[in-house]
């Protein structure tokens, strides 16, 4: 069949995919390890799901208003205000099905034809393809592993041009987990909006910081930077709630009612059912917030001591969210038999085939020397993947 062009264009979320690839074969009775997909392997906290089964008892289970319930706006108000120290109107707030499409919206709700996007690299794999289906131009912007996978000012000017959109920032970042501070962010702001961007800030790792960093929300430096930045958030990491699908964002009201026309065209809204939990995630007790952070972080310490201990692999510490980027070049061009190992797409292939370990291969965030593992996995797991993978890494010749 015939299909628009714009499904040519990109290529399916290659996270999602490798996920897809692990519960295949976990059906076959094989026993994977999967560091795929970026999903908590915590549960849903109780009162959350509770809260869900009252929405059902109490009816709520029609059309909501486009943006979102009020109630779950004036929650996402108040945890921006407590958390973020930003202060946002219910008109500047859009409640959405996940930060993905909180993302997506404001491509479609933003970019002409030709407009570019920066996005430093590595990247999430969903933010060229967004920009892509809105007929948008990413560029992308590769990052220094010596720098800690930082943007630097003189790469980002040397990125902007007169067709110049928006820029994504994500800190802490999906796939490297860098954390930027207050003041490596404000010169980059200053300059993004100096040159007339708006600023995408996905913070949807937030609240998984390590070592006690606090978090600096891009929007908070200045009010300069305020009014050209939307703040994207969501559910699903903070609480265990990846299936519910419940993202958000606040920002300059234009672009936020932008959004809400679109997503009345499309969606019409989030699931009611979904928002009311939702509500009660972000208004009830956060000490399962805490504890998973926690957990992630003795996860971090250990996987990154395996890590660090295979020979030739390198890898900067994750400041936040649960994802590790260790760099595994020094094994391309090795053998196995007579299987050469190229890039990291074969890479992790041969991992997945001969060590049953289910990583993302680098190439998909934007950089192919390294390797992605989400650690949503316990530490036994993670034990055991990494005497897998110190065995299969030493047949390589
Ligand atoms: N954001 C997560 C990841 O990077 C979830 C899957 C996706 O949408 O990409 O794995």
């Amino acid at each position: 069949m015939k299909l628009a062009e714009r499904v040519t264009n990109v290529q399916p979320s290659p996270t999602l995919a490798v996920d897809a690839r692990a519960n295949a074969m976990r059906a076959q009775g094989i026993d994977v390890i999967n560091f795929g997909v970026g999903q908590p392997d915590f549960e849903t906290p109780v009162h959350v799901r509770q809260a869900a089964k009252d929405a059902i008892d109490k009816g709520y289970t029609r059309y909501t208003p486009v943006d979102g319930i009020p109630e779950l706006k004036k929650a996402i108000v108040e945890k921006f205000k407590h958390d973020n120290k930003l202060e946002y109107a219910l008109s500047q707030v859009s409640v959405n099905v996940g930060g993905k499409h909180s993302c997506y919206l404001l491509c479609q709700a933003l970019l002409n034809p030709g407009d570019e996007v920066i996005i430093p690299a590595p990247y999430w794999v969903s933010f060229p393809a967004m920009v892509t289906l809105a007929g948008g131009v990413p560029v992308l912007l590769p990052s220094r592993q010596e720098n800690g996978f930082k943007l630097t000012l003189e790469d980002l000017q040397a990125a902007i041009s007169p067709r110049s959109r928006a820029i994504i920032i994500n800190s802490p970042s999906n796939p490297t987990g860098t954390v930027y501070n207050k003041e490596e962010l404000t010169p980059l702001a200053e300059l993004a909006i100096r040159q007339g961007l708006i600023i995408f800030s996905d913070e949807i790792y937030s609240s998984i910081l390590f070592d006690n960093r606090t978090f600096t929300s891009v929007a908070a430096l200045s009010p300069d930077i305020y009014n050209h930045t939307v703040t994207l958030n969501g559910v699903s990491k903070t609480y265990a709630m990846t299936g519910w699908r419940i993202g958000y964002m606040a920002g300059p009201e234009d672009l936020i009612k932008a959004c809400n026309k679109i997503q009345s065209q499309s969606t019409s809204n989030p699931t009611s059912i979904s928002q009311w939990a939702s509500l009660a995630a972000l208004t009830g007790p956060q000490d399962e917030v805490a504890a998973n952070c926690r957990e992630f972080q003795k996860r971090r310490d250990y996987i990154i001591k395996r890590l660090l201990a295979i020979p030739q692999v390198t890898c900067s510490t994750p400041g936040g969210a649960f994802y590790v980027f260790p760099n595994f070049s020094a094994y391309y061009g090795k053998k196995f038999q007579s299987q050469i190992i190229k890039n990291s797409l074969d890479l992790t292939s041969y991992l997945l085939d001969q060590a049953q370990v289910a990583v993302v291969p680098g190439v998909a965030f934007g950089e192919d020397s390294c390797l992605r593992f989400s650690y949503a996995v316990n530490i036994e797991q993670i034990e055991t993947a990494m005497n897998r993978l110190d065995k299969a890494l030493a047949q390589l010749k």
